[in-house]
């Protein structure tokens, strides 16, 4: 059995991976070149018709045939990573968070949710805001979501406790799991951008479609912009499902799959000693 079948295995994705034709790209055939908030377009194995220049980058068919989908992402403006000399000691920020009330959530919140996972990990996942689950008990990703996540993860080699941080663009819960609103994002981006200097992930996966449009500050479909490496502050960043979608979707795992194995073949390229 290859180590692909038994991580499918483990996610439990064998019988669906064994009836997808159309092969995994090579998905970092081509460097990234574009450094900055802008994608790199990935290689499909096919050969696809002639588009127009101003059609965008290449995807893969199986990216093609996702049903687009509107945007829902409010979008502010991009703001830089803080300088060394603006960065906050890492518990102060952890308790900036949590006495935080710089926008309305903090009135009905239970708990605020500042992340979890090793700070000093390369890899930063990144959603949109918590759940109720999440908001009672303080902690990102908790819940069936989570525990999916965390298998996926495994299924790379990845620990959640040790080898990932995971967070989300919003600190604390939208009531009712609206989506958060444009002010809301705004006031509370900077704590995310401080865990990001912070971390200085070599990889950033963006799960669902709000973080990856509010992070690339576009208004693309996650079918546009799966299977390609975008970059986030010059950190490769990733796009795929939020594992809450996942569970009421569960032929797109295989495709999480693919964007996990997008993310590791990205971080080890950077790694890799010249
Ligand atoms: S969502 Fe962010 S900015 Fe708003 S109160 Fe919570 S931590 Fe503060």
């Amino acid at each position: 059995m290859s180590s692909s079948w038994q991580r499918l295995e483990a996610m439990g994705l064998g019988p669906l991976w064994q009836r997808r034709s159309l092969p995994l790209p090579s998905l970092l055939a081509t460097a990234p070149a574009a450094r900055s908030l802008t994608a790199t377009s990935v290689s499909p194995q096919v050969t696809p018709p002639p588009r127009p220049r101003h059609a965008g980058p290449v995807e893969h068919p199986a990216i093609q045939a996702m049903p687009a989908a509107a945007p829902i992402a409010p979008l502010v403006a991009p703001t830089q990573l803080p300088a060394a000399g603006e960065l906050l000691p890492w518990p102060e920020l952890e308790a900036a968070v949590a006495a935080c009330r710089r926008c309305r959530l903090c009135e009905t919140r239970t708990n605020t949710v500042f992340g979890r996972g090793q700070p000093g990990a390369r890899w930063l996942l990144v959603g949109e805001a918590p759940g109720e689950n999440e908001d009672r008990q303080g902690l990102a990703f908790v819940g069936r979501a989570g525990q999916l996540l965390d298998s996926m993860l495994a299924a790379i080699g990845l620990d959640s406790e040790t080898d990932v941080f995971i967070t989300n663009v919003l600190k604390c819960r939208p009531p009712g799991n609206r989506n958060p609103s444009g002010d809301e994002i705004a006031a509370c981006q900077n704590y995310l951008l401080q865990q990001i200097a912070h971390l200085k992930p070599t990889v950033i996966v963006a799960l669902g479609r709000f973080a990856a449009q509010t992070l690339l500050q576009n208004s693309d479909s996650i079918a546009r912009l799966r299977g390609k490496v975008h970059h986030y502050h010059d950190i490769p960043l990733i796009v795929s499902f939020h594992p809450a979608y996942l569970l009421r979707n569960l032929p797109d795992k295989a495709k999480a799959w693919q964007d996990l194995v997008l993310a590791q073949r990205t971080q080890r390229a950077i790694e890799k000693p010249h």
